[in-house]
């Protein structure tokens, strides 16, 4: 069992977090917040900095990549990296298995960029053979975008095998790594891709408050006037922080100083591989404890992330909304599901838990299915015992 040792959580807050994030931080990051900082201040561009660089370093990307920081939650980076990088003349391929997929294909809507999706519903990985064809069919197709662990299922998706095929076909990948950046290995000298997408609140356990963008320099510098929008312009923003070593308008000061804090946890945790073992432990607790109460995963083994598991709902007299306030009142905030043909829930393992919470959260669980009728283990769900759906 993991050492890492866990604080309690403060007196105000309403349990641990076991969501795709905001997540369950730390007493020493939320005390990072209590600083005001000068925005024009050396001090915080110091902090700035120091931030940009060691994310780019995370992803081992300090030679050939650039941090562009943004304001705002995860949502608007990917918004702004799309708008930024895909020309008003490109058109997007978007490898769509769940809710953020089909949010950029919405974002191109909006921007009114030129895409295609290979759309695999709620949660089939998209094949890399069919990529390749899609790409090799489609010469219009200049940019690829894939999400690196789809939060809606918690499916892992193959990038490293999307990225080969991209690459073979000299296009250009776009990764949105938002819920696994931190945790899932990217190293940016043998994956191919020209920008990652990620934010401060979800594997690197800061708060929420701005996300940003790894760009390839040599990327960037040819994306001049390709922004519709003034404030999700990331090569404006990138041209002004290199030139001032500030934001372009109003930084998240508090939140910039708290991923500070953070990612001196998270190196001091063991980077990546450290946090990794962590989440996968907990993914691994609670797997086994849920798995003992008769609770079946959406997704089989081999697709499943160490960030979050969908699970699916047992029959009633199970009920979401009940079994979330018995949890909540247990200390545990779980997730609704998101699949459009059956019910299911999802628990998180980023975070700042271990596996002692993941044991107490499977014994309160046990302790709420009790309380809502449920006999133990409980009872499959309907589509699982008809015998077509389970062949699928
Ligand atoms: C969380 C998340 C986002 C961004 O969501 P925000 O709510 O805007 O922070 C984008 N993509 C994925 C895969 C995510 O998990």
């Amino acid at each position: 069992m993991s050492d890492h040792s866990i604080s309690a959580p403060s007196p105000r807050q309403t349990g641990y977090l076991l969501t795709p994030g905001p997540i369950t931080t730390t007493l020493s990051v939320k005390q990072a917040m209590l600083t005001d900082w000068g925005s024009w201040d050396n001090d915080f561009n110091l902090l700035t900095a120091s931030i940009r660089q060691q994310l780019l370093a995370l992803a081992h990307a300090e030679a050939e990549f650039s941090c562009v920081l943004l304001q705002g939650s995860g949502t608007y980076a990917v918004e702004a990296t799309l708008a930024t990088l895909v020309p008003r003349s490109g058109k997007l391929l978007i490898l769509m298995n769940g809710a953020y997929g089909q949010r950029m294909a919405k974002i191109c809507d909006y921007l009114g960029r030129d895409y295609v999706s290979l759309d695999m519903g709620d949660y089939l990985p998209p094949e890399p053979a069919e990529v390749a064809r899609l790409l090799a069919a489609d010469p219009a197709i200049s940019h690829v975008a894939v999400v690196h662990c789809e939060t809606s299922s918690g499916i892992l998706n193959p990038v490293e095998a999307i990225a080969k095929v991209v690459k073979t076909a000299g296009r250009s990948l776009i990764i949105d790594s938002m819920s696994g950046f931190g945790a899932l290995p990217v190293d940016a000298r043998s994956l191919p891709f020209d920008a990652l997408i990620s934010s401060a609140n979800k594997c690197l356990e800061g708060v929420p408050g701005f996300a940003f963008s790894l760009i390839r320099t040599g990327v960037l510098q040819q994306c001049a006037g390709n922004a519709h929008s003034l404030s999700l312009d990331l090569f404006d923003q990138w041209q002004y922080m290199e030139r001032t070593g500030q934001w372009r308008y109003t930084p998240p000061t508090h939140t910039v100083a708290a991923l500070a804090q953070a990612l001196q946890e998270h190196t001091a945790e063991g980077g990546v591989a450290g946090r990794l073992a962590r989440y996968r432990q907990n993914r691994d607790v609670m797997l086994a404890g849920m798995r003992q109460l008769g609770f079946r995963t959406l997704l089989e083994d081999d697709w499943l992330s160490p960030i979050i598991v969908t699970f699916f709902c047992p029959p009633p007299p199970f009920d979401f909304k009940a079994f979330y306030a018995a949890l909540k009142q247990r200390g545990f905030i779980i997730y609704p599901g998101k699949l459009t043909a059956v019910d299911s829930f999802r628990i998180g393992c980023i975070g700042q838990v271990a596996a002692a919470q993941m044991q107490q959260l499977v014994s309160a669980v046990a302790e709420a299915c009790q309380e809502l009728g449920l006999s133990l283990p409980v009872p499959l769900p309907a589509h699982l015992t008809s015998s077509t759906v389970a062949q699928a």
